[in-house]
């Protein structure tokens, strides 16, 4: 068989196309949701993910602010900034761009946010409300594979699902969200003994593992749906951690890279702005 493609580009493209609408509503009402986004540093990486996510919100009619600060910011620098942004009203999210430089302690960094501004869904208590099932904001990158499935019409309710990567950014939320939906959900990491074991038998497979070709055919059973979230150079080359041509070959849905799970990030990173600033005026 051969797989549908889902193109998440397509996705966000239709559903960024719905919040600008939403943001016209709401500016007629006096109400222009606000996204911060605060880069410390000069990574190249980080730069252009940051202008993609200031460009975005701009593109929907939000207020977008981007504060670039030297590599030299102190953590108390950065801990009195966003005690201004917490209590600025026009600011409804708050973006720290991670990785930050080693000598900031990152965890109290996202401690710090006020969680009704906290868009990525890092602090403790988004957290804390993901797992207990609430509602609350979702990490981007997670929430933006769970629309991806919702929209492709695929059911996670009583599937497998095995997770490959175990981060606090990727592996960890997108399987408490699945399992949140009903899903039975095993997750693989780098400690994992015979991972083929474990994906073989998925009804679904999420691949966020950051390792070029990590996934092949072998890898999968006939019909799996496999998600790529896997970003990574080859040769100068954007590829995902499934070999895609392979996969793709058995696979009943799979995501690309570029164009998959990578566009639907930013666009729940607006989705959550949005829902901010609905949830301030109380319109949530
Ligand atoms: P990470 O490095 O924090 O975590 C990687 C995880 O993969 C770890 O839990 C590790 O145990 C596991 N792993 C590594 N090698 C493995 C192997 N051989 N077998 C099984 N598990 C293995 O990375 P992350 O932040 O979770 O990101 C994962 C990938 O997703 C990266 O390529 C990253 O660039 C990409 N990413 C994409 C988006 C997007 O919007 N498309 C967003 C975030 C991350």
């Amino acid at each position: 068989m051969t797989a549908t493609v889902i193109y998440g580009k397509d996705l966000a493209a239709e559903l960024r196309n719905e919040m600008k609408e939403e943001v016209t509503r709401l500016k007629e009402n006096g109400i222009t949701p606000g996204l911060t986004v605060i880069l410390i540093g000069e990574d190249p990486a980080s730069l252009s993910y940051v202008r993609g996510k200031q460009k975005a919100s701009e593109k929907v009619g939000m207020e977008s602010d981007l504060i670039e600060l030297p590599e030299s910011t102190s953590q108390a620098e950065l801990l009195s900034l966003i005690s201004e942004l917490n209590n600025d009203d026009k600011v409804n999210g708050i973006l720290v761009q991670l990785p930050l430089p080693d000598h900031i302690e990152e965890q109290e960094i996202i401690e710090a946010i006020e969680p009704s501004k906290d868009v990525d869904g890092f602090h403790p208590v988004s957290v804390g409300r993901l797992m207990t099932g609430q509602d609350t904001f979702f990490p981007c990158t997670p929430y933006g594979i769970m629309v991806m499935l919702e929209k492709a019409k695929i059911d996670v309710a009583g599937k497998h699902v095995v997770v490959i990567g175990r981060s606090n950014l990727v592996g960890k939320p997108v399987g408490q969200l699945l399992l949140n939906e009903n899903a039975t959900v095993t997750y693989c990491h780098s400690k994992t003994r015979e991972l083929v074991y474990h994906t073989k038998q998925a009804d679904i497979v999420i691949v966020a593992a950051g390792k070029a070709g990590l996934i092949t055919d072998e890898h999968i059973k006939e019909e799996a749906v496999v998600i790529d979230v896997g970003v990574n150079r080859v040769d100068g080359k954007l590829t995902g951690d499934v070999d895609f041509d392979s996969v793709k070959q058995k696979a009943s849905y799979i995501t690309p890279v570029p164009k998959g799970v990578g566009p639907m990030t930013i666009t729940m990173l607006l989705y959550n702005t949005i829902k901010a600033a609905k949830k301030t005026h109380g319109l949530i």
